[in-house]
């Protein structure tokens, strides 16, 4: 066995009510001034956020919104300039942690998150911004959080189905991981405690969502795939979705619960390690089968027809999928992938 891995500069505070530690953490980084993030929807906690700061909160900015639009980035950098920033805390979903990254990206500022979604990017080196209707996307160093503070008690007031599809989103991180190119025992481990994890917490966040014990362990497990994320070349269920999110404005977490079946059962007959773990974290022997009916039955979307695709945005879907090479089990060719999001579309695997 072969392998590298280079673990990431990153503390973790993790439990119920670690967001109370901010103002410690702050210290703990030098920070005194610190801009808050949110979007609209989270006004209200960046409030309480700054409250718990006090004299270490510069000012607000609660304008985040998906896929970090270039001109609301300009607008935080600026706000943090203004407010004599010397940090900022990003507490929210991933559109969140993603303006936290841009204003880190142009100013090096460090960044505290507080995740409140399973998305995973507080894990990842990777930035993204969108400008006249596409998104680019880089890794960089300076936008990876100085620290990540879990509070699963922050989780509590995500509504049932974006929790549902939020933690679908994270398992495609651990599944992709476990066949990366990349990968590594230490990866994979992560991977399948991870979907382990989420895969027994959604469906009791789905019937109670302030099950504590239940959102802690999605939290943990979107940890741990976020971990994963930030640590390996996901192939191409993520291409696809970033083609279908970045170009056809589909809502990202939901595309990824709807095409990961459909990309595992493409990719898993030609990564059988990947394939055991799978089985072994969702308790099944048809891994595509499980996840989606798992999904289906917590109320997610079951096809991309019901996201708004139709059959005539294949063409340029697959004219995209195979503009750049990227890291895949199998080869993909125009003929799979569109077997692949015929079956999608349909959502064929869900009962
Ligand atoms: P999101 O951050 O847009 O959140 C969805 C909605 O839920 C928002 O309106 C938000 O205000 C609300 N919300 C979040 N947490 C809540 C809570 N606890 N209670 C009530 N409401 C809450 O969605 P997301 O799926 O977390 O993030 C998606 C974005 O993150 C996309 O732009 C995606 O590209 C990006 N992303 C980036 C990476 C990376 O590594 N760079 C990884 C994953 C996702």
């Amino acid at each position: 066995m072969t392998f590298a891995y280079e673990a990431l500069p990153m503390r973790v505070l993790f439990g119920a009510g670690s967001r109370r530690q901010l103002p410690l953490e702050a210290e703990r980084l030098g920070l005194r001034r610190l801009l808050v993030l949110s979007t609209p929807g989270q006004r209200v906690l960046a409030g309480h956020a700054a409250t718990l700061l006090g004299d270490a909160c510069a000012g607000l900015f609660t304008e985040g919104r998906m896929h970090v639009p270039l001109e609301i980035a300009e607008a935080a950098r600026v706000a943090a300039r203004d407010a004599g920033a010397d940090g900022c805390l990003a507490i929210g979903g991933g559109s969140t942690v993603g303006l936290g990254k841009a204003v880190a990206l142009e100013s090096g500022l460090p960044v505290i998150s507080v995740p409140t979604t399973y998305s995973g990017s507080e894990m990842t080196t990777v930035w993204g911004l969108t400008e006249n209707g596409r998104k680019r996307t880089g890794r960089d160093r300076a936008v990876l959080p100085r620290s990540v503070v879990y509070d699963p008690e922050l989780t509590v007031g995500l509504p049932a189905d974006v929790s549902v599809t939020s933690g679908f989103n994270a398992i495609a991180h651990a599944v992709e991981a476990l066949y990366a190119p990349d990968a590594s025992p230490i990866v994979s481990l992560m991977a399948e405690e991870g979907v382990r994890s989420l895969a027994t917490a959604l469906p009791v966040i789905a019937a109670d969502p302030a099950d504590i014990g239940a959102r802690t362990d999605a939290l943990r497990g979107a940890w741990l795939c976020g971990a994963c994320l930030g640590a390996t070349t996901m192939s191409l269920h993520h291409k696809l979705c970033h083609i279908l999110g970045g170009t056809f404005d589909l809502p990202h977490a939901a595309v990824h619960t709807v095409v990961l079946p459909y990309a595992a059962a493409f990719n898993l007959p030609a990564a059988p390690a990947a394939g055991r773990a799978l089985c072994r974290a969702l308790a099944t022997d048809d891994v595509p089968k499980r996840l989606a009916r798992a999904s289906a039955e917590l109320g997610a979307p079951r096809s991309l027809a019901e996201l708004g695709l139709t059959e005539r945005d294949f063409d340029e879907i697959i004219a995209q999928a195979q503009a750049g090479p990227y890291a895949n089990p199998r080869p993909v060719t125009a003929q799979a992938l569109r077997a692949l999001l015929t079956d999608a579309l349909k959502g064929t695997l869900a009962p």
